[in-house]
């Protein structure tokens, strides 16, 4: 462990990631520059599937984070971007959906070994990040503003503006994926970008700013330091010349950088997860709901926001539905990302022992296991896996039920009626996603407009990346709205122009 700078006194670092001397280095990308920590300071990555050092990113400091956001301002206020149209906007992010796209592979092994995520997730995950480039590339210039009839001779408009230099912490689980919401929206707008992606994967972000370079995009407008987050990225979310900012991750980071933003007086969007319930009425089609609930808990190995980790299932269909369950979970397989198999192992050596400690607590509370999936035999031992695991019944207050697990864990939990599917569907302080499955279209219309959640889905869960569909939280699992046209506005302010002609 190398010594660490005066302003960063936190003796107590985490062990997901050591600070190395030196080693194959992924460096920042700075005001158009790629160049390691001023301090020299490295941070070790390690493979998830066999939890073996692969290379190297820096572990920035207060020299780095200031100098990445002072060339973020310099671009927003004098560069060639705060001239260009939002059509020109548009074409270079177009430019660089098209080099995501022609690196493909790269990218998608990329993500894969970084995060542990078998490489067909990979390989989606890349597919939709080209596709919120393309998205938002589309979108540049059709923002439009409104006309408000003033009467006595007053004409009144509104425009949408860049809130100008944008802050973005990122977490470790859909790195590109979340990078491209953020950069296609915010860039789309005109603002420009400081990026502090996690320091457990980030290299598909380090990759991709490259290829945003590469794409023409004028220095200093999208720049990104790596760090540890209770460095780099307090350092960052404080700075003072930030105007906006957005972060994805836990509750607990999501308060700091709430009160963080509420120091400098600027507005921020927050995504905090969920505990989000898929609703299973005896008249749903099994046949079809079966394999969608099941992969919206095993995706990424069940670390996505939006997974569907708790299953509310009408009393008289418990028996078949476990039945079907069982059959699926015990097939199950866990192994390296390159295996392919239905899921990878967890991100970090932390997140493992954090996914087994709610495992074990509700074991040691005598919540049942209904079934379990395996671990491949052949999985290399230093790896972070998890069993994929369905407990229940499991009580609707215990903390399997209540809290974000964020593994491959699925609670299943009996409802009588349709009030009661609502009550427990709504009883947690989540509200991101929720699936309801039923053949009766109005009661899928009721329970729609009654759960709590940002978004719903009838017959399904989850949308190919959903690029277009705003998405955020209800209560604690944040505020704002991403993707979509609601995520470009939400890195703009409106101005009202009056005009007096009497
Ligand atoms: P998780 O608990 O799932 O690792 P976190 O919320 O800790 O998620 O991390 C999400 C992102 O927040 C990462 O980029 C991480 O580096 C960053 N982060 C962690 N702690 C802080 C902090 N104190 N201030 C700002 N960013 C942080």
């Amino acid at each position: 462990m190398t010594h660490l700078s005066s302003d960063f006194q936190n003796e107590e670092l985490p062990n997901r990631a050591r600070i190395v001397a030196q080693g194959r280095a992924w460096t920042n990308l700075i005001d158009g520059k790629f160049e390691p920590a001023a301090s020299g300071r490295t941070l070790e990555m390690l493979c998830p599937s066999d939890g073996r050092p692969f290379c190297t990113i820096a572990c920035s400091g207060p020299e780095d984070v200031n100098r990445a956001v002072d060339a973020a301002r310099t671009a927003f206020e004098q560069s060639s971007w705060s001239k260009m149209t939002a059509t020109e906007r548009g074409r270079l992010l177009h430019r660089l959906s098209q080099l995501v796209m022609e690196n493909f592979e790269e990218l998608a092994a990329l993500e894969s070994r970084d995060t542990g995520k078998p490489l067909r997730q990979g390989e989606a995950d890349i597919t939709a990040t080209a596709r919120y480039f393309e998205y938002y590339a589309g979108a540049a210039d059709k923002v439009h503003g409104e006309t408000i009839p003033l009467p006595g001779g007053f004409t009144a408009l509104t425009v949408r503006e860049p809130y100008g230099v944008v802050a973005s912490i990122i977490p470790w689980n859909y790195p590109a994926q979340i990078m491209g919401r953020v950069v296609g929206a915010a860039l789309a707008m005109g603002n420009t970008l400081v990026i502090k992606p996690a320091e457990d994967a980030c290299l598909s972000i380090l990759r991709i700013a490259e290829l945003a370079h590469d794409a023409g995009f004028p220095k200093g407008v999208l720049n990104v330091v790596t760090g540890l987050g209770e460095e780099a990225g307090a350092l960052l979310s404080s700075h003072p010349d930030l105007d906006y900012m957005t972060f994805t991750g836990s509750p607990e980071v999501g308060t700091l950088i709430q009160r963080a933003a509420a120091g400098n007086h600027i507005g921020c969007t927050l995504e905090l997860g969920g505990k989000s319930p898929q609703i299973l009425f005896g008249d749903a089609d099994l046949d079809a709901a079966m394999p969608v609930i099941t992969n919206a808990i095993i995706q990424n190995a069940g670390q996505t926001c939006s997974a569907g980790s708790r299953l509310l299932v009408q009393q008289n269909l418990w028996d078949e539905v476990l039945e079907r369950l069982k059959t699926r979970f015990e097939a199950l397989i866990a192994d390296r990302h390159d295996a392919n198999a239905d899921l990878g192992p967890l991100v970090t050596r932390n997140q493992a022992e954090r996914v087994a400690g709610f495992m074990a607590l509700a074991e040691d509370a005598g919540i049942p296991v209904l079934a379990a999936g395996t671990i491949a035999e052949d999985a290399p031992q230093g790896g972070y896996y998890a069993a994929p695991t369905l407990f229940g019944p499991v009580p609707s207050q215990s903390v399997l039920a209540q809290e974000e697990v964020f593994g491959p864990v699925l609670s299943m939990i009996a409802f009588s009626d349709e009030e009661d599917a609502i009550k427990l569907a709504n009883g947690t302080p989540y509200g991101l996603v929720a699936g309801v499955w039923t053949g009766d279209a109005a009661r899928s219309m009721r329970l729609a407009r009654a759960v709590r959640a940002g978004q719903v889905y009838v017959n399904g869960y989850g949308a190919g990346g959903g690029v277009e569909l705003p998405f955020g939280g209800f209560k604690k699992s944040g505020h704002g709205r991403e993707k979509g046209f609601e995520g470009l506005y939400e890195f703009s302010a409106t101005k009202t122009i009056v005009l007096n002609h009497g």
